[in-house]
C-alpha cells in the first residue's frame, strides 16, 4: 500500500500532507499522541475498509512504510459523502466587534445611536478540492480548490478575497444543515472541479462547506423621546474590513440622507438639510412642513396659514384681518378702509336668481324684503335686502347656509347695527 516509491516532488507532498492534516480537524476525526510522541489518526469505522482494515494512521502519512499512504487517504476522501466544515480564520465571530465600526459613522445630535437587534448569521458557500494528477505518469502534480455557492454558481475572485477564503480554520460544531440537503451540495461542488484545470485529469477529493458570517441589524436613533431605525446587512468581514460601510441615515418624511441625525422640534428625527426654522415660531422643523405667507414672504409652518377668503392667497392667519360689515377675516391686501373688496362689489340681484332662491329655501322670511343685492367670496354669500326705510344685511355660509352675521341700518344712520343671534330668527324664519 505503500506509494513513497511513486512519490514526486517534496513540494506537493507538504502541500497534500498540510491539506491532509487540515481535512482531520475538519472532518472531526480524531487525533490521539502515542507514549513515543507520534501522533496518529483514528481513522473512522466506515471507512477501515478502504484502508485495508487499518484502524491508525500516523499523523505523518509518508513517514510510515507499512501504513496506508496520503494517497489511499486521498482517495477515500473522494469517495466520502460527508463535507468538512470550515470558517474564514479571520472573520468576526461577535456582533460586539463590529458595533464600534457601525456607531461611531454617525453623529447624533443631543441622542444616541444603539442596535435594535443585530445577528451573525451563518451563510454557507461550497469549496470542492481536487487532485491534479500527470496525464503521462499518473503523479500527483497538486491541488485545486474550487468555489461555489449553494445554488451552483462560481464564486468571483474578488468575493473569495474579501472573505479571506484563502485561510479557512475548521469548524468543529458547524451550522446544521437542513436534512436531505448535503448529497445535492456535494454534487453541486463536485460540478465545478473541470473547470479548476482544464484539460487536465482531477480526482475529487473532499468538499467543505464554508460558513461565512453575515450581519444583519437595525440601528436605532434615539433622540430624546424620538426614536428612528436604519436597517442595514453586510459580510460580517467586509465591515471589518472598510468594504462596506454603513449607509447614511435616510429620513423617511424627506428622503434626504445624512451621517449627521438631529430632533424637529415636533418630535421627528430626520437629517439637518431637511430642517428650518419657522420664521413665525421660531421652531425647528421639517422645510417640507413650511409654506411661504403671501402677504409677508415669510417661511412659516403651513398650519399658520389660512386661505383669504377673496384673494384665494395664502396669508397668515394672524395677520388677516375682520372686514367691518360683513366680519369675515380677509387678507389685509383684499380690504379698501374698512371694508372688503367683496362688501364693496354688492350688486343687484334678481329674486329669482338661483343663489337667493337657496338662501330663501333655508331662511324664509327673507322673501318679506323686495330689493336684494350680493355678494360672494369663496365661504360667504353676503346679502344686502332693502325696503324703504331699512336695510338688512345678511352673511351666510355658502356651504351650510348658516348664518354668520345679522346687522341692520337705517337710510339716516347709515351705520350697521348688528342683530343679537338669539334675535337672528325673527329676521329669517
Ligand atoms: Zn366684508
Amino acid at each position: 500500500m505503500n506509494h513513497r516509491d511513486a512519490t514526486p516532488t517534496s513540494q506537493p507532498i507538504e502541500e497534500i500532507d498540510h491539506f491532509l492534516t487540515w481535512c482531520w480537524a475538519a472532518l472531526g476525526w480524531e487525533v490521539a499522541s502515542d507514549e513515543s510522541g507520534v501522533s496518529w489518526l483514528r481513522v473512522p469505522e466506515p471507512l477501515r475498509v478502504d484502508l485495508g482494515g487499518c484502524e491508525a494512521i500516523p499523523v505523518s502519512a509518508t513517514a510510515s512504510a507499512n501504513t496506508p499512504s496520503w494517497m489511499d487517504i486521498l482517495q477515500v476522501l473522494g469517495k466520502l459523502d460527508r463535507a468538512a466544515h470550515a470558517a474564514p480564520a479571520s472573520q468576526p465571530t461577535s456582533v460586539h466587534q463590529l458595533t464600534p465600526r457601525l456607531f461611531d459613522a454617525y453623529t447624533v445630535e443631543a441622542g444616541r445611536v444603539m442596535l435594535g437587534g443585530g445577528t451573525l448569521e451563518d451563510l454557507p458557500l461550497l469549496r470542492a478540492t481536487g487532485l491534479v494528477r500527470s496525464e503521462e505518469s499518473g503523479e500527483p502534480l497538486r491541488l485545486v480548490h474550487r468555489f461555489s455557492t449553494i445554488e451552483g454558481q462560481t464564486v468571483e475572485p474578488k468575493l473569495l478575497a474579501s472573505l479571506h477564503l484563502d485561510d479557512l480554520a475548521p469548524l468543529r460544531r458547524p451550522p446544521r444543515l437542513p436534512p436531505g440537503d448535503l448529497p445535492t451540495w456535494l454534487a453541486t461542488a463536485r460540478m465545478h472541479l473541470p473547470a479548476a484545470a482544464p484539460d487536465e485529469r482531477i480526482e475529487p477529493l473532499v468538499v467543505t462547506i464554508v460558513w461565512c458570517k453575515y450581519f444583519r441589524c437595525k440601528l436605532t436613533f434615539e433622540i430624546g423621546d424620538a426614536r428612528a431605525e436604519l436597517p442595514f446587512s453586510s459580510w460580517a468581514q467586509w465591515l471589518i474590513d472598510g468594504d462596506a460601510s454603513p449607509p447614511p441615515f435616510r429620513c423617511r418624511h424627506t428622503d434626504r440622507e445624512s451621517f449627521h441625525v438631529v430632533r424637529t422640534d415636533d418630535g421627528l428625527i430626520t437629517v439637518p438639510e431637511a430642517t428650518a426654522i419657522c420664521e413665525q415660531t421660531g421652531r425647528r422643523v421639517l422645510e417640507t412642513s413650511l409654506a411661504t405667507c403671501e402677504l409677508t414672504g415669510r417661511r412659516v409652518l403651513r398650519d399658520l396659514l389660512a386661505a383669504c377668503p377673496i384673494s384665494g392667497q395664502q396669508v397668515l392667519a394672524s395677520e388677516l384681518v375682520t372686514c367691518a360689515m360683513c366680519g369675515q377675516p380677509v387678507s389685509p391686501k383684499s380690504m379698501a378702509g374698512q371694508q372688503c373688496h367683496a362688501c364693496r362689489a354688492l350688486r343687484n340681484v334678481r329674486r329669482d336668481d338661483p343663489r337667493m332662491a337657496i338662501v330663501f329655501g333655508s331662511h324664509p322670511k327673507l322673501e318679506q324684503w323686495s330689493r336684494w343685492r350680493l355678494s360672494e367670496t369663496a365661504t360667504v354669500y353676503i346679502l344686502r335686502g332693502s325696503s324703504f326705510f331699512r336695510q338688512l344685511l345678511v352673511v351666510v355660509d355658502r356651504e351650510s347656509l348658516d348664518p354668520l352675521r345679522l346687522a341692520e341700518s337705517t337710510f339716516l344712520s347709515r351705520r350697521w347695527s348688528p342683530i343679537a343671534p338669539e334675535l337672528w330668527h325673527e329676521s329669517l324664519g
